[in-house]
């Protein structure tokens, strides 16, 4: 006799399809609402996430949470940058190509290349940095696979070079895969060391760039933290080759066994 306990597997699939609308938007049996923080962090960058649209129903997608925990982040589902998405871009290229009375604001693209300055060169405690302009930086961010992100900066470079300048976070290319910082922290394989979720980059961004850099990097991490570990529990590992040989036979071999009972 079945539990009355159990539940059957419709009402698991029920469960996993309900969404935690009012808070973190994700399936309830993954609900991240107890490791997000009560009141979005105010920072003092303002940070601009270039999120495409493919991105948008994937389920590793970490923008939707990033969202929730900082205050000044904008979101901009799109491909590509151009003007009139965003007042405050608008605003840094109205300023850089019309010489206006706006502020000055220092913005910055994050995507690594030659070109681009170690963000390490930008730490608040480098001298050859005016201490004014840190307080008034604007991080921009594409968020895709790395082919998408790809094209999307150089997509919307014609709008961004005008009043960005492009930094990286420190990477080695020669190593494959993974983040220097935290091998656990990866959500999907990236193509070379350095390289990592967009939540993540954003926190190692900020831990430089903001006055409890520290802080706020360390609450994010523990809500991207908190992610892996529920993707852990809910997916299965990567299968090293020989053992994918292995269970291909063991598929066939029960191929056989229920073509031979049917
Ligand atoms: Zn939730």
């Amino acid at each position: 006799m079945d539990s009355p306990e159990k539940p059957t597997s419709a009402d698991e699939k029920q469960t996993r399809r309900r969404i935690c609308t009012a808070g973190c938007g994700r399936p309830i049996n993954v609900c991240l609402c107890n490791t997000l923080p009560s009141t979005p962090i105010r920072t003092t960058t303002d940070i601009v996430i270039l999120h495409h649209p493919h991105e948008r129903r994937h389920k590793l997608a970490t923008v939707p949470l990033l969202s929730k925990c900082l205050l000044n982040c904008e979101i901009i589902v799109g491909r590509k940058l151009k003007y009139g998405q965003s007042k405050l871009l608008d605003s840094l290229h109205d300023r850089a190509c019309e010489n206006s009375n706006l502020p000055f604001r220092r913005a910055l693209y994050l995507f690594p290349g030659s070109n681009a300055l170690p963000f390490t060169e930008i730490s608040r405690d480098n001298s050859s940095v005016d201490p004014v302009s840190m307080n008034e930086l604007v991080l921009i961010v594409f968020d895709g696979t790395w082919k998408h992100a790809k094209e999307m900066m150089l997509a919307s470079l014609s709008f961004l070079s005008s009043f960005a300048v492009q930094v990286c976070l420190d990477f080695d290319a020669k190593v494959d895969g993974g983040t220097i910082f935290d091998s656990d922290l990866i959500l999907r394989k990236e193509p070379f060391a350095g390289c990592m979720s967009t939540m993540e980059a954003v926190a190692r961004c900020l831990r430089v760039l903001e006055p409890n850099g520290i802080e706020i990097e360390s609450r994010i991490i523990e809500v991207l933290r908190a992610m892996v570990s529920f993707q852990a529990c809910f997916l299965k590992p990567m299968k090293p080759r020989q053992n994918s040989i292995k269970s291909t036979i063991a598929k066939n071999k029960k191929k056989e066994n229920t073509a031979s009972l049917g």
